[in-house]
């Protein structure tokens, strides 16, 4: 796979492109490590974002029924199209962000760290059973902090609102193509159940998180104009708000069901727009 990777960037004379987070994986044993950590069958329509030179594509086409594969490198598209022949593997040209997503149910990507955020809340707005990502270690360790925990941060909360994020293996910069300047890991993330997802009021956790280690009601204290909200408007409801049990709590010690009760206390009050 290595010899086939670099054969074809000889051939190509490919020049990885920083801008679109193109770091190739190298070692075969990661890449067959995810495909069985998806729990592959053959009905399984998996999406991969950034098939790249479609070292992970290869493996997912053997296990799965499908793939579609979503890469916004046109160079890349066209050298995935003349080099290979997967039957049940379906290249899209376009961005992961805008391109309407077919349907799957699994996803598996060595992604692009650029769009780490905005691609996993994107994800999330989907029913699927599984992903197996790829992402910069820092980023995946955020993803998965607990309530209390030093890397607990607005991302961790919006995340665990909606699903269960598990951190199984650190990837080192020696895995990658060309070597990125930090280090990386593989999360799982699965949807919960939907009586179980969190919605948010995204501006609310905003508000909260500016001041992550102030008492929940002294950020809010400081960011009430966040939400809208005058002076006087926040200091009406001080009172009542300062009984609440979670008030006291520092900010990055608050679950998401603990955020949603302070939410439903300030709608309540008619203060959340
Ligand atoms: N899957 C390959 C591998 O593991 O070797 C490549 C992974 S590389 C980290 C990320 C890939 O995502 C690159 O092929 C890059 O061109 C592609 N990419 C970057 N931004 C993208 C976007 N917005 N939409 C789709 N693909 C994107």
């Amino acid at each position: 796979m290595r010899e086939r990777l670099f054969s074809l960037i000889s051939k190509y004379n490919l020049k990885a492109s920083s801008d679109l987070g193109q770091n190739f994986l190298v070692v075969q044993d990661i890449i067959e490590r995810n495909v069985e950590r998806a729990e592959l069958d053959e009905k399984d329509r998996v999406l991969e974002i950034g098939p790249g030179l479609g070292v992970l594509t290869e493996a997912l086409s053997r296990h799965a029924e499908k793939v579609y594969a979503i890469e916004k490198d046109h160079r890349l598209v066209e050298i995935l199209r003349k080099e290979y022949d997967w039957p049940n593997v379906e290249i899209i040209e376009g961005d992961a962000l805008k391109v309407e997503f077919p349907e799957f149910n699994k996803i598996v990507s060595n992604l692009p760290y650029q769009i780490s955020s905005p691609i996993t809340f994107r994800f999330l707005r989907y029913e699927f059973e599984r992903a197996v990502l790829i992402y910069q270690l820092e980023f995946a360790q955020r993803m998965v902090a607990k309530p209390g925990d030093r890397n607990y941060s607005r991302l961790s909360l919006m995340i665990q609102a909606k699903a269960h994020a598990e951190l199984v293996e650190k990837i080192g910069r020696g895995a990658f193509w060309p070597r990125p300047k930090v280090d990386s890991a593989v999360v799982i993330l699965e949807p919960k159940p939907p009586d179980e997802r969190i919605e948010l009021h995204e501006n609310l956790v905003r508000a909260l998180f500016q001041h992550r280690r102030s008492t929940a009601l002294a950020a809010l204290k400081k960011s009430h104009h966040m939400l809208g909200l005058s002076r006087e408007e926040f200091k009406k409801v001080k009172g009542a708000f300062s009984g609440m049990p979670h008030a006291g709590k520092r900010v990055f010690q608050l679950s998401p069901e603990e955020v949603r009760d302070i939410e439903e206390f300030l709608r309540a009050e008619g203060l959340l727009k």
